[in-house]
């Protein structure tokens, strides 16, 4: 940028001349006072009539472009936001939004009318400097942006000008005008880092037409309540540049007053935000971007002050307020100003994402102990727990940045953060989320399509907010409607951690007498493993539990099974076993009920996991987990007869259970399964992901057996293939080894199996790496 730049060269008329010109032009008389422009000069004038108006003389210099673009683009923020107060535009009496007039000295210059805003110019306003007028600021900000948005001019890009942040590295030459040895060297330190990491990142920001320009002298409050900001006036520097921009510089409205600058810029941003969202990207540089902005003013009032050495009138006064701004700003630090700002703005706090990103302390050991205060001593996975603060697709990430590949988390089965499901949250909580005894069309959308695939007597659908919950309600049903009290489940089932559904939970808790277990089918190391009936075999122990439970004064009401058989190790149970029990179970009078908790939604390579292990009948489906893709949601689904009765018998009913927000979630996932292909890629991927843990068992000898259907795979340990011993040590530092490798999985009930259920969004590459992975840490045992 030209050094001439800094000669502000400003119109040469007198008084006298512009009032003539003005009565000319537009018949507007009145009392003139000057107002502190920086390259144009203007006059407020005040009628007899009242009205107050602007007159603006543009430097010679300026193109006529640039004043057209400036004039459009008043019209258009009051086409878009009419209760907006900024200046409009006049015409003259002529009907031209603008016109010509000439110096003594031959310069011609365009000469424009524009409404005067009323109000306290905030900068002579004391009361104005505090928090809440800061946000408010903010909030008028980003209605500017806002309403500036679709606005399109083709001098946009001309308005060149000096503080222009974007540009801000065109004005390192001019360091060297700075008095003070620390400033120039911090000045040379901020330049340096925004060229080579924060420009780039910037321009992948939004760019529009932005104000540029919101310091207190621009901004209007009402005298009687300072804290409300009612007008922004001098659209001047108006350019096409990043969002950001505009919020850099509303942020810079303090006064040599003590004010945190990083206490400015997040009150300002929390207000901005809320009134035009910004974006993770732009949060993440609000702080460099209010850096830049202070930048720019400690070069410019600085180089102007040292060039003209106090002769010329100045435009902004130099006291030192930048300088010291800048300093006290960037001591605070990237990392801090980064949480600072994100809370501000209720965006989850930070942790890196990409390379230059900062990498920020660990800080697992204090959240523990603020977490064993608050929530108790719960129980984590691993030894030292993992601090995840953001995910993508098949990835986790920690705060530092570190990237972990889960195979292990079921619930968030079509991808972590799914972006399509968050959106869906996040609109239908913008338009309605209520108490669910009003009714949504969105219950009932969602209800049809999640039973459309279901057999026909699997058509009513009750909500609740999680699968145990909705295990319970089954249970209770099941015993409403059979009028029996007892229950026939797998050994080693999880079934919940209600009080009925506990006692359904022989995997952590010891069932009651009403509640008699299954052995479990095991087709590699149970006792019938080989033999050609061991579908009949194993069944044949439901007839043992149903008589114990009747020994205990007990019929079943329920037959309730996870048909992946994931706590207990994800077996493989032989051709028609579930068939072959829930005969059984019924004839004892039971009801079938599929928890699909698991096995659903396309787990196992069907939509539905009873139909992928080929049971023909079931009476209530179970939902939960995967359901809503993490977003708190169970289902329970029957007959409609039967849901009835029930409900009018005990008056059933839910507070949250499948709110139009849950349900939002449950239909996107519907969606994401349907345009996604998730159904044939669980079935492909998964059968690819076992084929290469076969190939691997070829070279290491620790695996037994490799199992599963669709993404829902048992990977069995051995220390001894002939015995099959089982390999319960080597399996528990396996988990530690892949962990320090960053891939996560978890033990299913038996200590010596992996169940891996990696979610929709794994590629061939992620097994890949997974198998790769793997062969190194069996390799190190
Ligand atoms: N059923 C099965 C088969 C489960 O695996 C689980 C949870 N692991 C539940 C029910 C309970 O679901 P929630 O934790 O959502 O209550």
């Amino acid at each position: 940028m030209d050094l001439q730049y800094f000669d502000r060269n400003l119109p040469q008329f007198s008084l006298d001349q512009v009032q003539t010109v003005v009565a000319d032009l537009y018949r507007i008389n009145g009392d003139f006072k000057e107002l502190n422009c920086e390259r144009d000069i203007s006059y407020r004038i005040r009628t007899e009539r009242g009205p107050a108006f602007v007159v603006k003389i543009s430097n010679a210099a300026e193109p006529e472009g640039v004043v057209d673009f400036q004039i459009k683009a008043l019209q258009h923020i009051v086409e878009q936001d009419r209760a907006l107060r900024v200046p409009r535009v006049i015409h003259t009496t002529d009907d031209k939004p603008f016109d010509w007039i000439q110096s003594d000295c031959g310069d011609r210059h365009m000469i424009r009318m524009l409404t005067f805003v009323d109000g306290s110019v905030m900068d002579h306003t004391p009361a104005a400097f505090n928090p809440r007028t800061r946000f408010n600021i903010g909030v008028m900000l980003g209605r500017v942006t806002k309403s500036l948005r679709n606005f399109y001019h083709p001098y946009a890009r001309s308005n060149d000008h000096l503080w222009d942040m974007s540009r801000c590295l065109e004005l390192r030459p001019h360091i060297g005008y700075l008095p003070d040895g620390s400033t120039r060297q911090l000045c040379n330190r901020i330049l340096d880092r925004a060229e080579r990491l924060i420009l780039p990142q910037l321009k992948m920001t939004r760019w529009q037409v932005v104000h540029h320009d919101a310091h207190p002298d621009n901004l209007l409050v009402d005298p009687a309540d300072p804290t409300r900001v009612i007008g922004v006036i001098d659209f001047g520097d108006m350019l096409f540049g990043p969002v950001l921009a505009d919020l850099a510089a509303a942020s810079d409205s303090f006064q040599d007053d003590g004010t945190d600058p990083l206490d400015a810029l997040c009150d300002t941003a929390a207000g901005y935000d809320s009134s035009f969202p910004l974006e993770e990207n732009e949060i993440d540089l609000a702080y460099d971007m209010m850096l830049i902005c202070l930048l720019v003013n400690t070069i410019i009032v600085g180089a102007r002050d040292a060039l003209h050495d106090g002769l010329e009138k100045v435009h902004i006064e130099n006291t030192g307020l930048f300088p010291r701004m800048l300093e006290r700003l960037w001591e605070t630090g990237r990392e801090n100003a980064i949480v600072r700002l994100r809370r501000a703005c209720g965006f989850p706090v930070y942790s890196a994402r990409q390379e230059g990103d900062e990498v920020f302390p660990d800080h697992t050991q204090q959240l523990l102990a603020k977490r064993e205060d608050r929530l108790g001593d719960v129980w984590y996975f691993y030894d030292k727990p993992l601090n995840f603060t953001r995910s993508e697709g098949p990835w986790l990430y920690t705060a530092a940045g570190t990237a972990y590949l889960d195979a292990y988390n079921n619930v968030q089965q079509a991808g972590l953060a799914n972006r399509q499901i968050a959106r869906a949250i996040a609109r239908q909580t913008a338009a309605i989320n209520v108490n669910t005894r009003y009714i949504c069309d969105i219950v009932a959308d969602y209800a049809k399509r999640l039973t459309a695939e279901l057999p026909a007597h699997l058509n009513a659908c009750f909500f609740v907010n999680s699968g145990s919950e909705a295990n319970d309600v089954a249970v209770q049903m099941a015993k409403f409607a059979t009028g029996n009290t007892g229950a026939l489940i797998m050994e080693d089932a999880y079934h919940g951690m209600t009080e009925t559904t506990m006692c359904l939970s022989p995997e952590i808790y010891q069932p009651p007498d009403n509640v008699a277990c299954l052995q479990a089918p095991d087709m590699y190391r149970g006792p019938f493993a080989d033999e050609p009936d061991a579908a009949q075999k194993y069944a044949a122990d439901a007839d043992r539990a149903i008589a114990d439970l009747a020994a205990h004064g007990h019929k079943p009401a329920v037959f309730m099974v996870d048909t992946a058989l994931c706590s207990n190790g994800v077996l493989m149970a032989p051709d028609n076993y579930f068939n072959l029990v829930a005969q059984k179970a019924k004839q004892a009078g039971a009801m079938v009920v599929a928890d699909e908790v698991q096995a659903g939604l396309g787990r196992l390579g069907n939509m539905w996991g009873f139909k992928a292990q080929a049971l023909d009948h079931v009476d209530v489906v179970t939902l939960g987990k995967p359901v809503a893709n993490g977003f708190p949601l169970g289902v329970v689904i029957t007959s409609r007869a039967l849901l009835n009765r029930f409900s009018q018998a005990i008056d059933l009913f839910s507070t949250f259970g499948g709110n139009p927000v849950a349900c939002a979630a449950g239909l996107a996932l519907l969606d994401e399964i349907e345009r996604r292909d998730f159904i044939r890629k669980s079935r492909e991927l998964g059968d690819y992901f076992r084929h290469q843990l076969q190939k691997l068992a070829g070279q290491q000898a620790l695996i037994g057996d490799v199992r599963g259907k669709g993404m829902m795979i048992g990977l069995e340990f051995v220390t001894d293939r002939a015995r099959k011993t089982r390999a319960s040590k080597q399996t528990a530092q396996l988990i530690e080894l892949l962990k320090e490798e960053r891939v996560l999985v978890s033990e299913a009930g038996p200590k010596n199996v992996l169940k891996l259920r990696p979610n929709f969004s794994w590629q061939r590459e992620h097994v890949d790496l997974f198998i790769s992975t793997l062969d190194r840490c069996l390799s190190k045992i």
